[in-house]
C-alpha cells in the first residue's frame, strides 16, 4: 500500500517468479481468477491458430463447471467424457473413442486435488497431436512421479479462490506453462489485448492480478506444503477409521498425487446422511449437486445420459476438512459416521 503501486509491479513479478519454481514451469501469467485462467489459455490458442471456432475439447463429465465454460466461452466445443468411480478423475480408458477430426485438446481436472494425468492421457494427445491443458484449481502442490501438477500438460489454469488450497484475499488466478508464445498472448489477452500502452493486438478483456492480492499468495505460498502436509493427516485419519460398510471412502494410490482440497465420501442414502450429520453440528457440502450436462446453461445437453458421473453427484458428499483442523475434531465426525445406521 505504501509503495502506491497497485497493479502489475514487483508483487506481481515476485510471486509469479516464486510459483514458476514452485510448479516447475518456465513462465507464469498472473491473472484475475482461475475461470480466466482457463479462458485465457483457449482464447490464446484461438489466437495463435492453434485451435479454430467449432473444434472440439475432450472434458470430464464430473468437473465443476468453469472447466466446461473456458471452452464454450471461446466457441469451442465441450466433449464430455465420463470419470471413473473409483478415483472420479477422467476415465482414460474413454478418451479414444471420444477423439474426433475437431478434436484439438484433452482438459484434465485434478478433481478434488487429486492427479487426473497419466501416461496414457499423455500417450493419446502425442498420438492425436493434442494439446494437453490441465485444470489445476484445486491441486496446487499435488505431485506425479515428483512432477507437480500444473507443469504436466502443455499449460494449466490455476484458482486462488479464498476456499483453495493456496487462496488469495479475495480472486486471483494464474496460467502456468514452458511456451513462451503462450505465455506472451495470455498475458496479452488479460491485459486489454494491449502490449504497448494504447495499442491493442487483439480485442481482450481486463483480468490482471491485483499487487495486493500477489503479495498476500507469496507469502501463502511458503506455508502451503505445511499446509497440504496437514490436510493430509486428516484424509489418512479420515481414511483409516471410518469402517461404516455403506460410507465409501476415497482411493488413495499415491500420497504424493492428492491434496486433499476436498474430502469426498461416498452414500446411496447421501442426503439422509448429510441431514443426519447436520443434526449433529458437522457441516458438510456436495460437490457438486447438479452435474454441468443436466444445467440450464447446457440445455442442449440436458437428454444425456452420463451414468457414471450422476451417480457420483447422486452420492458425493464432501467431510470437513481443513490444515486447521484438530485430530479431535475428526474424531467426532469419524464416531458420527461410524454409529450412522442407514
Ligand atoms: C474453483 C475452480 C475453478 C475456477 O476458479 P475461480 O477462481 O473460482 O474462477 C476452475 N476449475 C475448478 C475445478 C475449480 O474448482
Amino acid at each position: 500500500m505504501d509503495s502506491g503501486w497497485y497493479l502489475q509491479g514487483k508483487e506481481d513479478e515476485n510471486f509469479e517468479a516464486d510459483y514458476a519454481r514452485y510448479i516447475g514451469t518456465k513462465y507464469v501469467v498472473g491473472c484475475a481468477n482461475g475461470l480466466d485462467a482457463l479462458i485465457w489459455i483457449f482464447r490464446a490458442y484461438v489466437e495463435m491458430g492453434v485451435m479454430q471456432p467449432g473444434d472440439e475439447v475432450i472434458v470430464p463429465a464430473n468437473t465443476y463447471i468453469a472447466s466446461i465454460l473456458a471452452i464454450s466461452e471461446n466457441g469451442l466445443k465441450p466433449i464430455l467424457v465420463e470419470p471413473s468411480i473409483k478415483t472420479y478423475q477422467i476415465d482414460d480408458s474413454k478418451i479414444e473413442a471420444a477423439i474426433t477430426e475437431r478434436t484439438k485438446a484433452v482438459l484434465i481436472v485434478h478433481l478434488y486435488g487429486q492427479c487426473a494425468y497419466t501416461d496414457k492421457i499423455s500417450e493419446l494427445c502425442k498420438k492425436y497431436n493434442l494439446k494437453l491443458v490441465e485444470d489445476n484449481a484445486q491441486a496446487h502442490g499435488c505431485k506425479f512421479n515428483g512432477r507437480k501438477t500444473g507443469s504436466l500438460g502443455d499449460a494449466a489454469g490455476h484458482s486462488f479462490y479464498p476456499g483453495k488450497n493456496l487462496g488469495a484475499f479475495g480472486d486471483a488466478g494464474a496460467v502456468t506453462t514452458d511456451d513462451e508464445e503462450l505465455a506472451k498472448v495470455v498475458r496479452t489477452v488479460a491485459n486489454y489485448g494491449s502490449q504497448k500502452k494504447y495499442i491493442f493486438k487483439y480485442c481482450g478483456r481486463n483480468s490482471r492480478l491485483d499487487e495486493i492480492q500477489a503479495a498476500v499468495l507469496d507469502v501463502k505460498l511458503k506455508r502451503l506444503d505445511e499446509d497440504i502436509a496437514l490436510r493430509k493427516k486428516v484424509a489418512k485419519y479420515y481414511i483409516e477409521h471410518i469402517t461404516n460398510p455403506d460410507i465409501v471412502t476415497p482411493i488413495v494410490k499415491d500420497w504424493n498425487a492428492h491434496v486433499f482440497h476436498i474430502f469426498t465420501i461416498r452414500c446411496k442414502k447421501r442426503d439422509e446422511l448429510q441431514k443426519y450429520l447436520t443434526d449433529n453440528g458437522v457441516q458438510t457440502i456436495i460437490h457438486y449437486p447438479i452435474p454441468p450436462h443436466k444445467q440450464k446453461c447446457y440445455k442442449e445437453w440436458n437428454k444425456l445420459s452420463f451414468p457414471i458421473t450422476e451417480q457420483i453427484h447422486e452420492e458425493e458428499l464432501s467431510l470437513p476438512m481443513s490444515p486447521v483442523m484438530t485430530e479431535e475434531e475428526a474424531k467426532t465426525v469419524v464416531n458420527l459416521l461410524n454409529r450412522w445406521e442407514n
